[in-house]
């Protein structure tokens, strides 16, 4: 399976009821060898007009953040849970989430299989780890499915709080040591 088959299926999916209301599906862009992947919530107005992800203001200020510690944004595979934009962003269901990973994102973990996933914010470290505070999670290392997962704070939460931005960027600066001694 390559990534590009995967991204055309999400382009043509039609499993939940967040087809109808997008412009264009965000599969999510990077290498196929990443070795670390980046897992957001869900597409947001920018992404969804452009089909790309992170590109509106939490993109920015996620790039700003890699930038600062020296991580490319070409390097990584940046994605989200769900792959189309919410209706006027609210957070995407459960139902929702648990389809999509299933159908879609599970495949580009296996087609990628990257050494560390960071899990931006609470909707993926839910999804993903099944945790229900992203408070219990933020900032440690789980070992699972023979890889790391690190949830941090989603950018846009790290945008509206000061000491959220802080520790953001701290939690960038060790992603960056784990890229590189995993
Ligand atoms: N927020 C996300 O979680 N994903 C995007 O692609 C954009 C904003």
């Amino acid at each position: 399976m390559r990534l590009s088959t995967i991204a055309r299926e999400i382009r043509a999916c039609r499993r939940c009821g967040l087809h109808e209301g997008r412009q264009k599906a965000v599969p999510g862009e990077g290498p196929s060898d990443a070795r670390i992947m980046l897992v957001g919530e869900a597409p947001g107005k920018e992404e969804d007009i452009q089909g790309r992800p992170f590109v509106g203001r939490s993109g920015r200020l996620l790039d700003e953040s890699l930038k600062q510690v020296g991580l490319r944004r070409n390097d990584l595979f940046i994605t989200s849970v769900v792959k189309c934009r919410p209706p006027k962003n609210r957070i995407p269901s459960t139902w929702e989430w648990e389809r999509c990973i299933q159908a879609h994102l599970r495949r580009q973990i296996d087609v990628i299989n990257p050494a560390i996933i960071c899990l931006l914010g609470g909707i993926a470290t839910k999804a993903l780890l099944g945790m229900d505070r992203l408070s219990e999670g933020r900032g440690r290392i789980f070992r699972r499915e023979n890889r790391i997962f690190f949830p941090t704070y989603h950018p846009a939460a790290a945008g509206r709080n000061r000491s959220w931005h802080r520790v953001f960027s701290e939690d960038m600066v060790r992603l960056h040591g784990l890229g590189q001694s995993t």
